[in-house]
């Protein structure tokens, strides 16, 4: 993906985030992988729904250098992500509800369902407090994901990974669903998850093969743009809950 691509793809990502209602106002962040060792992110503290693609900031991963504005106050987190997650492309921060609800009883998700342990994984963890922005931050977050796709922010929000923003995107909705569901099921009278060496397996098939399927959800992505690092192998992926 080239820097013409990569910020128009951010920006849209942004208004699609909003119009899912993922994102209010200007909490949350977003950002896709580039050629040469880059990143483009969203901008600090502005509404998405006002961004041109020139706004989007581009970032060099390694030194954290920003060329054409001054980019999110999340750059650690997502510059750690892509740097310690080869196979992701993209990277999506939300204070979406359900997951801000479960971040605040700082509660680890089980699998409920099986689109959710397919595009997430066994669980989401809750990584520790620790102020946004901070180096802290990005190293809890990255404990807390473990290889996951997805991860809680305690008393924050959210972050989800994707091969490519499609997936991202899908991975932050399918991920609030989760929370959400799980809310919904301990109120029910209790939450009845599955086994997570079963998760783990959905979510081995979901990488390898059920993503790649013809019309499966993030082939819904334009003409051309494909899953960095196909075949991935999500780290950690060993079959045991963490
Ligand atoms: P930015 O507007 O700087 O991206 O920050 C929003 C946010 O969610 C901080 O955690
Ligand atoms: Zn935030």
């Amino acid at each position: 993906m080239n820097e013409r691509e990569a910020r128009a793809r951010v920006r849209r990502a942004g208004i699609e985030l909003v119009e899912s209602g993922l994102v209010d106002g200007t909490w949350g962040n977003l950002s896709v992988r580039l050629d040469g060792g880059l990143m483009a992110i969203t901008p600090s503290g502005r509404d998405y729904r006002a961004l041109r693609d020139e706004d989007i900031v581009l970032v060099d991963i390694g030194t954290g250098e920003a060329r054409g504005g001054k980019p999110s106050t999340e750059t650690p987190l997502h510059r750690a992500v892509y740097a310690a997650r080869p196979e992701v492309g993209a990277v999506v921060h939300t204070h979406s509800a359900s997951a801000s609800t479960v971040a605040a009883a700082r509660r680890e998700v089980p699998p409920l369902l099986d689109d959710f342990a397919q595009v997430v994984g066994p669980s989401l963890r809750v990584a520790d407090y620790a102020l946004p922005g901070t180096a802290r931050m990005a190293k809890g977050v990255l404990k807390a994901l473990g290889g996951r796709m997805a991860a809680l922010l305690a008393n924050h929000g959210a972050v989800a990974l994707g091969r490519d923003m499609d997936e991202a995107l899908l991975c932050a909705r399918m991920a609030e669903k989760g929370c959400r569901v799980f809310i919904e099921a301990e109120f029910l009278g209790g939450a009845a998850a599955l086994r997570p060496v079963e998760a783990w397996a959905m979510h081995q098939v979901y990488l390898r093969k059920y993503s790649k399927m013809k019309g499966a959800a993030p082939e819904a992505r334009p003409e051309g743009e494909s899953p960095a690092g196909g075949g991935n192998t999500a780290p950690g992926g060993d079959g045991t809950s963490r």
